[in-house]
């Protein structure tokens, strides 16, 4: 029998405000603990929340980024539940009207286009932090530090519209790059700023009622989710395939372990007992804020792909890479300013540029090779004036000194040799050097071409034109 998963994924991002959602206090992260608290965030009686107008401003960035229907009235509401991290008793969140609904996000999976459906985003407060420094003469405690307690966050919730987990992964990296585009989020997992629980459940292929979904949570990297997924599908499909039925629950992601284990069942889930917020008034979006919102938005994520597509005529593929950081994709459209040369650009600007990044782990903002120069390093290329093999030796230069290509090459003498006659006199030297080899090869074994090449190129330190040397060597050695 053919089994085929479904998965619905609810994401916590944080906004990054200057100030938190219903006071005025810092949001800024890893200040000393309890360093930006007051009253408001730490639930002492008597005192009234207000509502940071920019979090809204957020919030509907994001719904409208995601093209969802803003609502005129949404509302705050009450989560009640108990815990050390939550001062007040109860979490403040949207509810039954949320400020937004009925959107989608488009992701690509093996060049395909495919869209996720958006149940809805809502705004609503983090909570604190428990931490757990060990034990005092045996007795272990927990120390609370409520800096984080009313950071704004939104939740995105997906409708169950994926069907594995590395669409999973591509939607959860398609609704970063978003919010980082928008500039509202950072959107980073290994921090905690960007937070995902997995819903996942199985049925047979053609089947359109739902299967019983387990909820996983725990998991603080995209790979993470993916794995978690993985896993989770497969322990699904042997208990159907044995016979037993998947029991709806909660279970947690043990990385070092990969397998997920139950947190909780169904009949231990929690009842909020969500109601109103009395303290806080219905939230109303005038029209007209929405359309001041709508103008403000950037190029987003998939119009700048579809746009690199169409203008520069490189690969979606391509695009989809380059456009996944904004800045990427700027470095990449000053680049082809320079050298006109989209798809060689592109092809170091996804290889080498990434790879820089990514080993060194830092933003391109911070990259030693300009897009000018690096620019200006292909423009040579395509004149002749470098090999693209001596171009790797000039890029690992400009990444090490952030010097021109124009002084690098000029310094290190790697104009690459294009004289005729030149090549053919190293060519001879080469091929009396080594009579056996060239006898092997007029005898058919030809393969040695590659030999001959290297010969040149190493006495040539790799400067001349390989199509020339290609070229000439065969004609002398066929002759
Ligand atoms: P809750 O708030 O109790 O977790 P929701 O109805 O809000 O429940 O659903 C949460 C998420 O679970 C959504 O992303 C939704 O798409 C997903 N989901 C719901 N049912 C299923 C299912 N049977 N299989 C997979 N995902 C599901
Ligand atoms: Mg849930
Ligand atoms: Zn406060």
């Amino acid at each position: 029998m053919e089994y085929e998963s479904v998965i619905g994924l609810e994401v916590h991002a944080q906004l990054n405000t200057a100030t938190k959602i219903f006071c005025s206090c810092s949001t800024e992260f890893g200040a000393p603990p309890n360093t930006h608290i007051c009253p408001i965030c730490t639930g002492q009686p008597g005192v009234l929340p207000v509502l940071n107008r920019k979090v809204v401003e957020y919030a509907i960035k994001m719904g409208l980024a995601t093209h969802c229907t803003i609502a005129r009235v949404s509302q705050f509401a009450r989560k009640n539940y108990f815990y050390p991290d939550l001062p007040k008793g109860y979490q403040i969140s949207q509810y039954e009207l949320p400020l937004a609904e009925h959107g989608y996000v488009e992701i690509l999976v093996n060049g395909e286009k495919k869209r996720i459906g958006l149940t809805r985003i809502h705004m609503e407060e983090d909570a604190g932090k428990l931490v757990h420094p060990g034990s005092i003469t045996d007795t272990p405690y927990s120390l609370v530090d409520y800096n984080r307690s009313g950071v704004p966050l939104i939740e995105i919730v997906s409708d169950p519209d994926m069907r594995s987990p590395k669409e999973a992964g591509a939607y959860l990296r398609t609704l970063r790059t978003i919010l980082r585009y928008l500039e509202i989020s950072d959107g980073n997992m290994e921090e905690g700023s960007f937070r995902c629980d997995a819903n996942v459940s199985i049925r047979h292929r053609g089947e359109t009622k739902l299967g019983t979904r387990t909820e996983l949570k725990n998991m603080n990297s995209f790979r993470n989710v993916e794995r978690a997924l993985e896993y989770e599908i497969e322990r699904q499909t042997a208990a159907l395939e044995n016979g037993e039925t998947v029991v709806q629950e909660t279970r947690l992601w043990d990385a070092a372990a990969g397998v997920t284990r139950i947190m909780r069942g169904k009949e231990e889930a929690d009842d909020y007992r969500y109601f109103p917020d009395p303290d806080l008034l219905p939230l109303v979006v005038e029209a007209s804020w929405v359309e001041e919102v709508r103008k403000s938005l950037p190029e987003l994520p998939s119009e700048k792909r579809d746009r690199l597509v169409t203008q520069y005529g490189i690969p979606l593929y391509d695009a989809e890479v380059i456009t996944a950081e904004k800045a990427v994709a700027d470095y990449f459209e000053e680049c082809v300013r320079v050298c006109n040369s989209p798809k060689l650009a592109s092809n170091w600007v996804m290889v080498e540029v990434l790879r820089e990044l990514k080993e060194q782990a830092i933003e391109i903002s911070k990259f030693p090779v300009t897009a000018t120069h690096l620019g200006e390093m292909i423009l040579m290329i395509e004149k002749g004036t470098i090999s693209g093999k001596i171009a790797k030796t000039v890029f690992a230069e400009m990444v090490s000194t952030g010097d021109s290509p124009e002084k690098i090459v000029r310094d290190k003498n790697l104009v690459q040799v294009t004289d005729q006659g030149v090549i053919e006199a190293v060519i001879d030297e080469v091929l009396t050097e080594n009579p056996e080899q060239v006898e092997r090869y007029r005898g058919g074994k030809t393969k040695l071409l590659g030999f001959f090449v290297g010969q040149v190129m190493k006495k040539t330190r790799g400067k001349a034109n390989p199509q020339m040397v290609n070229t000439i060597l065969k004609e002398k050695l066929d002759r």
